[in-house]
Order: structure tokens, then C-alpha cells, then sequence
């Protein structure tokens, strides 16, 4: 599988980040919406259930009203003029919002049009004249007694089958003994929009005697009381379809905007008039403006904060992409490093490899003429029988101790540069012998030597000596010439190895540069008046670490210096060669 760049891993993150922010402000603000909508439908289904209940309320109330004056009127023995002022006075706008106007209506065929008249005339209608309208030979409708609601005239006698939609209501109220209203039309006069409301009235022998209506402005029909319930969250439109097209009677307009996100709402009316229509439509008050800015300001909250979680997330991944890749850097130039380290490395051991042999060839090449040099001088001596000036064996000595100093320090460079080349014959070595060996050879030195009882060690016989040698040889060299040199040797046995001791009197070193007197052409401090080449340790050093021990020196307690080393025992196998 294909690992991403660091680079597309964090776009990636980011954009889930962005997605999942963006998922649960969705998922929240959806929510919200859909608690407002539901909690705004119901609202809405009360309002109307509301408005609807307070229309019927009224209608019906209209309804009684007109039963209960045709009620009354029936039970007059006759019908009059101050019966009917009588049992109408009760009616006011009040009472019945809208209406205009109460009356009584006859019908009358043109024939029996004057003897109506006179009849009305007698019954109290004053100067009643009834004037038709039309040469119809049928029916015609007079309001013979009547009584203005509103303060406006209320003519009487005027022939109403000029108005059809009230034709209509008087020839449909006449076979049964309902109320019922008339299709909306405009009145000749004021151009308002109006209807009329019919219940026929009969006699005790139930004969029909004609109608007693009301009169209604379509503007004032009922009553503020809608507009208080609708209030600015709905606006209400009640309207007469009996003509096909919606005439509208009244209206409650709310002053809010409607809501677009719900329907309006038509409810039709079955009180004896299934022609009327009450249509509600909502507004966006319906719904608490704190309910309708919920599921916005959820998403614009949510928005925020994905943004900000987004922002936060881009900048932790980018940070930690820069951090790694500075690792990454850091890491590439510490390898560059160590590369070039190695390769210098490489190359100082190449080059301290062939110095090391051009001093050995050096050394090597040096002795011959040297030790002509040294036979000369020496031959010089030999034969000066008095034949040299005092000058003269001055310059002569001089010449016999610098060509032994330079002798010694072609020694220790040979030395030196066998200790690091010569192949290693590892044989076993009494230690005990070859100190005996090295404290013989120097027999003339004034030295007490105290010694343990050493053991059989594993190494190259030469270079052990040598290693010893060295050793025994600083600690007699660096004893002030005044004393003679206590030198102790032992040697313990670490499990391992063996640790060899050599331990004198003498001088001693400074403690700082205890680690440093193992270099080459190093010198400790206070050494300056005794004769050296500063190579000694450096070749013991080589040495032990050719046969995988350690060296060291330290301070002898009561004075001068301790001196060890460390060889380790031969595993099986590597006595072989
Ligand atoms: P050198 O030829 O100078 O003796 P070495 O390598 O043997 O060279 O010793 C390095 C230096 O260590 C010496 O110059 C001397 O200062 C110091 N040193 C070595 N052995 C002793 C010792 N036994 N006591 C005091 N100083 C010593």
C-alpha cells in the first residue's frame, strides 16, 4: 500500500475535520429546522381550528338571530308595522356585526301589486309605494317593513328581483325553514360588497307570509373578533365561490410577510352555505423568531466553529509536518555527517598509517649512518691519548650524547611503529622471568625492587617485555637521582585477566595529565631534566591494546606514581597460531 505524502495526509485530515464540522452543523441545523417547521404546522393547524370555530360561532349566532325574529313574527296574530318595530328592536350592529339593515319581504305578482300596497299601507307601512321593476309576469319582492341598522336610508317597496343573488336566496328559503345567505353582489347604490340573509316566517296554519331578512356589508361581516384571533401571525380571507370565482367578503390582512415555507389553508363552511371560504394563510410571525433564527444560527455557530476547528487542525498537522520534516533534515545531515566524519577518519588512518611507516623506514634508514656516526666518536675517544684540547673533548662528548639521544629516539620510532604492524605471536609468558630478566639488565641502577609473585600470561613475548621494560625503566628514570628508586611489581588475578602492577617513588605526574601521557611526544610537567622521547607510553599503550587489555596510571598512595595494565585470558582456540 502506498504510504501519502505528510503533505496530502494533512489536506486530508483537514478535510475530514471540514466534512464531519459541516456534517454535524447539517445534521443539527436540520434538525432544528424540521422542530421549528413541525412546531410552526401545528401553531398553524390551532390557528385555524381556532379561527374556525370563532366563524362558525358567529354564523350561527346569525342564524338564531333571524330563527328567533321569524319565530316571533309567526306568532304575531299579524304581522305590522309597530309588531315588527316591536320584536326588531332588540337587532343592532352590535349584535350582529356587518348588517346594515332588518326587513320584511313580500312577494307580490304584478297584478297584486296595489292591492299589496294598500294591504302594508294599512298595516302601518306609511306611505309604502311598491314600484316593480320589471313587466314579469311571476313573483316579484317587496320589503314592505324594514329598519336601518347602520343610520344609512333602508328605501322600502323597491322590487328586489332586480337583484338575482336575492331572487335566489328568497325562492330557496321559501320551502323549507332554513336561514339562508345570498351569492355576494354589489348594491346599486353604495357599490359595496354585501349579501342578504333569508328565513321565511309562516303563519300558526303554517302558510307561508314572506321573509324577514338582514342585510350585511361583505367589510364589517364578523366582527373583529378573527382579526384578534389571527393577530399578525396568519391573515385570513373569507370569500363567497358561488359564482366560480372567489368574491371576497372580508378580510383580516396580517401586516407580517407571509411564510413561503408553509401553505395556505382554504376551509370551507358547511353552516346551510357551503359556497362560503375561509382561506387562513401563515406569516412568519406563526413561528417565535427566536424558533426561526435556532436552526441559522446553529448552522452559522456550526460554520464557526468547523472553520476555527479546521483552522486549529491545519495548523497542529502543518506544524507537525514542518517538525518532522526538520527531523527528517536533521537527520539526513547528521548521516552526512557521520559520513564525512568516517571518511575522514578513513583517511587519517590512511595517512597516520603511512607516516607511522615512513618513520619506520625513516628510522631504519638513520641507524647505519648513525652507528657510524657512534663508532667514529667513539674511535675518536678511544684513541685520544692526550692528542685533544680540552675544547676538543668537549665538543667531542657532545657529539657521543646527542648521537645516543638520536639513537634512542630511532629505537622508540621503530618501536613504536612495530608495536602497531608486527603480527602478534601469542605464546605463554612467565611474567616472574621476564621481570627478573629486565631488573638484571639494569643491575648498575641504584633501585630496591620488591616483587610479588607473578604470573603465566598469554601474549607476544618481545612486546610484553617491552611493555614491562618501559615501565620499570620510568619508574627508575623519574626517581630523583639524589634517592635510589623503590619500584614494587605485583600482579592480581580480575577473573577475566590478569592486572599487572609497577609502582614507584619517583616524581609522579600531575593529575590532569595522567590521560595524556600515553600520546606520542607527550610530556608531563617536572620531566623536563630527565632525558626521553615522549614515545614510551605511546608504545605500551599499542601494545596492551593489541592484546585487548587497558592502561593506565595513577597516583601511588605515600607518593610517585602506579602504573597497570591489563591482559585478558586467552579463550580457547586463540593460542593456535
Ligand atoms: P619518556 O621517554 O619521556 O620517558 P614516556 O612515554 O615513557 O616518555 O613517558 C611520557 C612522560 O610520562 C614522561 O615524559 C614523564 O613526564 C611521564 N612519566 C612516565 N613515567 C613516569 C613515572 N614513572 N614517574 C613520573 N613521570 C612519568
Amino acid at each position: 500500500m502506498r504510504a501519502f505524502s505528510p503533505g496530502r495526509r494533512s489536506m486530508l485530515i483537514v478535510a475530514l475535520v471540514v466534512l464531519l464540522g459541516a456534517l454535524g452543523t447539517g445534521l443539527a441545523s436540520a434538525a432544528l429546522h424540521s422542530s421549528a417547521e413541525s412546531w410552526s404546522r401545528r401553531a398553524f393547524a390551532q390557528k385555524q381550528d381556532v379561527i374556525a370555530k370563532i366563524v362558525m360561532a358567529e354564523l350561527f349566532q346569525y342564524a338564531v338571530a333571524l330563527t328567533d325574529l321569524a319565530a316571533s313574527l309567526s306568532a304575531q296574530p299579524e304581522v305590522t308595522a309597530s309588531a315588527f318595530a316591536t320584536i326588531t328592536a332588540p337587532v343592532d350592529s352590535l349584535r350582529l356585526p356587518g348588517a346594515t339593515a332588518v326587513g320584511y319581504v313580500v312577494p307580490a305578482a304584478p297584478g297584486d301589486v296595489p292591492a299589496t300596497q294598500a294591504e302594508w299601507r294599512r298595516r302601518g307601512s306609511g306611505d309604502l309605494a311598491l314600484t316593480l321593476a320589471s313587466a314579469d309576469p311571476g313573483d316579484h319582492y317587496f320589503p314592505v317593513l324594514g329598519r336601518s341598522l347602520d343610520g344609512g336610508p333602508n328605501p322600502l317597496g323597491t322590487d328586489l328581483s332586480a337583484t338575482p343573488e336575492i331572487v335566489q336566496v328568497l325562492r330557496d328559503t321559501r320551502l323549507g325553514n332554513d336561514v339562508e345567505a345570498s351569492p355576494a353582489y354589489r348594491a346599486v347604490d353604495g357599490g359595496e360588497l354585501g349579501f342578504v340573509m333569508a328565513c321565511p316566517v309562516f303563519d300558526q296554519a303554517s302558510r307561508f307570509l314572506g321573509w324577514v331578512t338582514v342585510t350585511y356589508r361583505g367589510r364589517d361581516f364578523l366582527g373583529p373578533a378573527i382579526g384578534v384571533i389571527a393577530g399578525d401571525q396568519v391573515g385570513v380571507v373569507f370569500a363567497d365561490t358561488s359564482s366560480g370565482t372567489p368574491v371576497t367578503l372580508a378580510t383580516w390582512p396580517s401586516p407580517a410577510r407571509g411564510d413561503p415555507g408553509q401553505r395556505l389553508r382554504r376551509i370551507g363552511l358547511p353552516v346551510d352555505q357551503p359556497r362560503w371560504l375561509l382561506t387562513v394563510r401563515p406569516t412568519v410571525r406563526l413561528l417565535p423568531a427566536t424558533e426561526r433564527w435556532l436552526a441559522r444560527g446553529a448552522a452559522a455557530i456550526g460554520s464557526v466553529l468547523t472553520v476555527l476547528l479546521a483552522t486549529l487542525t491545519a495548523t497542529v498537522v502543518t506544524s507537525r509536518d514542518r517538525a518532522l520534516r526538520r527531523v527528517g533534515d536533521a537527520t539526513a545531515e547528521l548521516r552526512r555527517d557521520i559520513a564525512r566524519r568516517e571518511a575522514v577518519e578513513q583517511q587519517l588512518r590512511v595517512r597516520e598509517e603511512e607516516l607511522v611507516g615512513f618513520a619506520g623506514v625513516v628510522a631504519h634508514d638513520l641507524r647505519n649512518p648513525l652507528s657510524n656516526v657512534i663508532g667514529y666518536a667513539e674511535l675518536i675517544h678511544v684513541a685520544d691519548q692526550g692528542a685533544l684540547s680540552e675544547k676538543q673533548r668537549g665538543y667531542l662528548t657532545r657529539v657521543r650524547g646527542s648521537a645516543a639521544l638520536m639513537q634512542r629516539l630511532i629505537d622508540d620510532l621503530l618501536a613504536y611503529a612495530t608495536a602497531d604492524n608486527a603480527t602478534l605471536r601469542l605464546t605463554e609468558i612467565d611474567l616472574d622471568e621476564v621481570v627478573t630478566g629486565i631488573l638484571a639488565e639494569r643491575e648498575g641502577a641504584a633501585a630496591t625492587a620488591e616483587r610479588s609473585a607473578l604470573p603465566t600470561v598469554v601474549g607476544d613475548p618481545t612486546l610484553i617485555r617491552q611493555v614491562l621494560d618501559n615501565l620499570i625503566g620510568n619508574a627508575i628514570k623519574y626517581t630523583p637521582p639524589e634517592r635510589s628508586a623503590e619500584i614494587r611489581i605485583g600482579a592480581a588475578d580480575t577473573g577475566a585477566g590478569y592486572r599487572i602492577e609497577v609502582a614507584d617513588r619517583g616524581i609522579g605526574i600531575p593529575e590532569k595529565q595522567r590521560a595524556e601521557v600515553f600520546n606520542a611526544f607527550t610530556r608531563a610537567e617536572g620531566s623536563e631534566r630527565y632525558p626521553g622521547t615522549g614515545l614510551g607510553l605511546a608504545i605500551v599503550q599499542r601494545i596492551v591494546d593489541r592484546h585487548g587489555g587497558e592502561v593506565g596510571v595513577g597516583a601511588n598512595p605515600g607518593g610517585g606514581s602506579l602504573f597497570w595494565f591489563t591482559l585478558p585470558k586467552p579463550t580457547s582456540g586463540e593460542m593456535g597460531g
